[in-house]
């Protein structure tokens, strides 16, 4: 079982070692980037490649304002103060999604709510998500949404793009609009991912990008925010010791947080974004190939939405069954090509168990399936 997969996986990566579900390409100007930084002494919390990342990542995205972090959970921790998440509040998410969109979430001293996805984007499913409100929140007269059991007060929701792949934003932004929710995107998947033209991360009030080892582009460790002047601007001074600007005084006008990036690992960053495109390209071709190999067979390949162009981060396939999700998983593992399914439920892990939660049928259904497949880049040979 399983065998043309594999010998077409490994055909794929020319290789008959250990083939890794997803490692970094470093074929640009990395050494040279991150050399300049230690030549010149400005390796941690100031220097010239902090500014020119987020420029660049500004650019590329077309998002406002770029403020770079120590990593993707502090990005998502900040974008939930900037839309004002506190102490008590609930916030919506999805529960198919990794532990740090939750977790951000806590830090906050709020709370999750999960609502299922839907299978077409495996993101959050805005008729789930109205559901849930129309069950059990309303919209009180001060303009804020609050739990009808309760009172609690529904600050935010925060949709994930899984996988590279982006979720309903038309359908989510129109539920949050009408509950006065605050539209927060945990983009750490989908850099490089466009919904309808516009890059994931800009369509809601405030975006996160991850750049951790595993992710499309890497920092070593990093993230972003992405979000409109004023939000960024304050986002700056957030995550930077909200430290008053002056030229020796040490002025901090409220508790703020050390989460900029070190120019270390912006300097990375910088040469890893100049080869974003290409990287793309590759896993895109990768993507069709895996598609065209797995057409006809009891596989269903994942493919980008409609109006969508993906960044296809992690390819993953959809199993007929549990069973044959656990021996398409023991087949690729044995045979040293990495393979892994989709994280547990976020309301299975006891942190998160107590959370409200609406029906989570799709997101059970795809739990019990989904099998990520090798995802590296491949570039052409030289
Ligand atoms: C990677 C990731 C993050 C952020 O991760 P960091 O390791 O903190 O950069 C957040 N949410 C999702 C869904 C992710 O995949």
């Amino acid at each position: 079982m399983f065998d043309a997969l594999i010998r077409f996986i490994r055909e794929q990566y020319r290789s008959e070692g250990f083939i890794p579900l997803h490692a970094p390409v470093f074929a640009g100007r990395e050494q040279a980037y991150v050399g300049d930084t230690i030549a010149s002494t400005f390796v941690s919390s100031v220097g010239a490649y902090v500014d020119r990342f987020e420029r660049d990542m500004a650019a590329y995205t077309g998002s406002p304002r770029a403020v770079a972090t120590v990593n993707g959970t502090a990005a998502l921790h900040m974008a939930l103060q900037l839309v004002g998440v506190g102490f008590g509040d609930l916030v919506v998410t999805q529960p198919l999604t990794f532990v740090a969109t939750c977790n951000a979430i806590a830090y906050c001293g709020a709370e999750p709510v999960f609502v299922d996805v839907e299978r077409r984007t495996l993101g959050l499913c805005p008729r789930a998500l109205e559901t849930w409100l129309t069950e059990n929140a309303r919209l009180d007269d001060d303009g804020l949404c609050r739990a009808k059991a309760d009172g609690r007060i529904i600050r935010a929701c925060v949709p994930m793009h899984t996988f590279g792949h982006p979720a309903d934003l038309d359908g989510l932004a129109d539920v949050c609009r009408r509950w006065r929710l605050a539209l927060v995107e945990d983009a750490a998947e989908s850099l490089g991912s466009f919904y309808k033209g516009r890059h994931t991360g800009t369509l809601g009030e405030v975006g996160t990008l991850s750049f951790n080892g595993n992710k499309i582009i890497t920092t070593g460790g990093g993230g972003m925010i992405l979000a409109g002047e004023a939000l960024g601007a304050r986002a700056k001074h957030l995550t930077t010791t909200a430290k008053q600007p002056h030229p020796y005084e040490y002025v901090h006008d409220e508790v703020g947080y050390n989460y900029r990036l070190p120019n270390l690992n912006a300097a990375l960053g910088c040469a890893q974004l100049e080869q974003l495109e290409a990287f793309i390209a590759c896993k895109r071709e990768l993507a069709a190939r895996y598609a065209a190999h797995l057409a006809g067979s009891d596989l269903q390949f994942v493919v980008e939405p409609a109006d969508c162009r993906s960044n296809y981060w992690l390819n993953a396939v959809i199993c007929e069954s549990g069973a044959q999700r656990d021996a398409l998983l023991q087949a690729t593992n044995g045979a040293e090509v990495m393979t892994r399914p989709i994280w547990a439920l976020m309301n299975r892990l006891p942190i998160y168990a107590h959370c409200r939660k609406g029906d989570l049928s799709n997101a059970e259904w795809l739990e019990a399936r989904v099998v990520n497949l090798p995802s590296s880049v491949i570039l052409p040979a030289a």
